[in-house]
């Protein structure tokens, strides 16, 4: 677990989730359906518009993402 998820959870303890509909695990789950709307130029965000919501309200999912995105755009010579 790393720090942005334990401040996430901390946060979420206090104020209430964001995104109720929306759990960090289950945007998670998305992540990668998501991304490969993106790289397929569809609208991801009408598509799983509840995870689009928690990827605005939740920066360690969005780091999730946005790595994962960035990996799948360099191409399969940038995987380790
Ligand atoms: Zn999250």
């Amino acid at each position: 677990m790393n720090r942005a998820v334990e401040l996430n959870a901390w946060r979420e303890a206090v104020v209430g989730p964001t995104d109720p509909e929306l759990t960090c695990d289950e945007c998670f789950e998305l992540i990668d359906a998501c991304v490969e709307l993106e790289l397929a130029g569809r609208a991801a965000a009408a598509e799983l518009p509840l995870m689009h919501a928690h990827l605005r309200g939740c920066s360690a999912c969005r780091d999730d993402h946005d790595s994962l995105l960035a990996l799948l755009r360099a191409g399969p010579g940038a995987v380790a």
